[in-house]
């Protein structure tokens, strides 16, 4: 069996190396000119199933580098003025594990069969059942079956449900990292929290690797090159309604909400590392149109984009990449079609995948009350 798999974020690579792991033959296409192109580490906090979804995919010997990449989750949750007084909470703690995004992104990229600058403009399904992706830079390539896990502006989404198009909540944030030095140590009952002011939320939260990841490869798996980077602190402001930048940085529009803050907060903006601060808005895509199973099918971000304020879409697409695979593999093994295989992973996908988006747009508005949700 051979398998195209178009994006490579967390999703389809976790696809594709449980698929290699299986000896099935599985090629990546990602749209970006490099897989370094753009701001890609945020730290993700993954519930046991999500995580061990990631491990299953992951041949076993990688096992004890992705346990020592990562951290226990342990926040409080809780609700912060802009002096660091508590004035509520957020709800129960969450617990779960921690991890870096591009962090785990690099333990997933290798040894795939990874093309860069290859967007997929569209596919055609051929009259053997076969099905040929095109793309804007590279010749068509042929598999037994494409999966879009191209994100919230999924092409292949774009071809295979076209009325399943993303929600724009019109809530924008700001994202960054700043290095986790001492200085900020004090901050720690701010992380997991919410700090509330002037119409703005700024949300803190601590990456702290059990090692710090380029040593533990070196150490655990020298035929994995991971990122050297330390422990940060994660920071993300959420912006008054339709909010943009105004021409600032995004540090500096940051900081212009922070007047009269708490001296460590404005420092932990100051001593951001500029590379990993971006403007990110919140889309969603609902799954709702259903299509024959056939040779194309999505997972992740293309068919259900949730809310980042849920915690759940990580978890989501590589619950769909695990399961995926399982399927193929048994298609593969002669035990059952690849359309039934297909169409069994949809059923599940669609039920889970939708109260995904709707538990994490419930939770939207406690960080942004103006959110558009329908
Ligand atoms: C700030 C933030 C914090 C988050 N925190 C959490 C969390 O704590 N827990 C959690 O579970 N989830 C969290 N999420 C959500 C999570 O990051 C996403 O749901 C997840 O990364 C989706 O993975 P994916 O593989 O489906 O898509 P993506 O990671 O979006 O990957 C899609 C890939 O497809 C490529 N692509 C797009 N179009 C094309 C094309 N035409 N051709 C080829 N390639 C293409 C893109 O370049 C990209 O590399 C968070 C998200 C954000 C933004």
């Amino acid at each position: 069996m051979r398998v195209s798999i178009v994006g490579a974020g967390l999703g389809g690579l976790a696809l594709a190396q449980g698929l290699r792991g299986a000896g099935i033959e599985a090629a990546v296409f990602e749209r970006d000119p490099s897989i370094a192109a753009r701001f890609q580490g945020y730290r993700l906090v993954l519930n046991p199933a999500g995580f061990q979804s990631v491990r299953d995919c992951l041949p076993p010997r990688w096992h004890p580098l992705l346990d020592e990449i990562v951290m226990d989750a342990s926040a409080e949750q809780l609700v912060l003025d802009p002096q660091l007084n508590q004035i509520g909470r957020l709800g129960g703690g969450r617990t779960g594990i921690v991890v870096d995004r591009q962090v785990l992104r690099h333990l997933l990229l290798t040894g795939l069969d990874v093309h860069t600058d290859a967007a997929l403009t569209g596919y055609d399904v051929k009259a053997d059942g076969m099905v040929r992706a095109r793309f804007a830079r590279r010749d068509p390539v042929t598999a037994d079956l494409l999966v879009g896990a191209d994100g919230v502006a999924s092409a292949v989404r774009g071809v295979l449900a076209p009325r399943t198009t993303p929600v724009d909540t019109g809530v924008r944030f700001v994202i960054g990292r700043t290095p986790l030095t001492g200085e900020f140590a004090d901050l720690s009952k701010a992380y997991g929290s919410k700090i509330t002011g002037d119409g703005v939320s700024l949300l803190l939260g601590a990456m702290r690797f059990r090692t710090p990841p380029k040593q533990a490869a070196e150490r655990l798996a020298p035929d994995v090159s991971l990122p050297d980077i330390g422990d940060y602190v994660r920071w993300a402001m959420i912006l008054p309604p339709n909010g943009s930048l105004e021409d600032a940085t995004a540090q500096d529009a940051v900081l212009s909400r922070m007047r009269g803050w708490h001296p460590q907060l404005h420092a932990l903006i100051e001593q951001a590392d500029p590379d990993n601060t971006t403007l990110l808005s919140i889309r969603v895509v609902k799954p709702g149109e259903r299509w024959a199973p056939g040779p194309v099918t999505l997972l992740g971000d293309a068919i259900h984009a949730t809310s980042p304020t849920g915690g759940n879409g990580a978890n989501t697409a590589l619950r769909d990449a695990d399961l995926l695979r399982r399927h193929l593999i048994e298609a593969d093994q002669g035990r059952r079609n690849l359309l039934s295989a297909v169409g069994d992973y949809e059923r599940q996908m669609f039920a889970y995948g939708t109260e995904a988006v709707r538990s994490s747009l419930e939770q939207l508005p406690a960080f942004a009350p103006e959110a558009q949700l329908s």
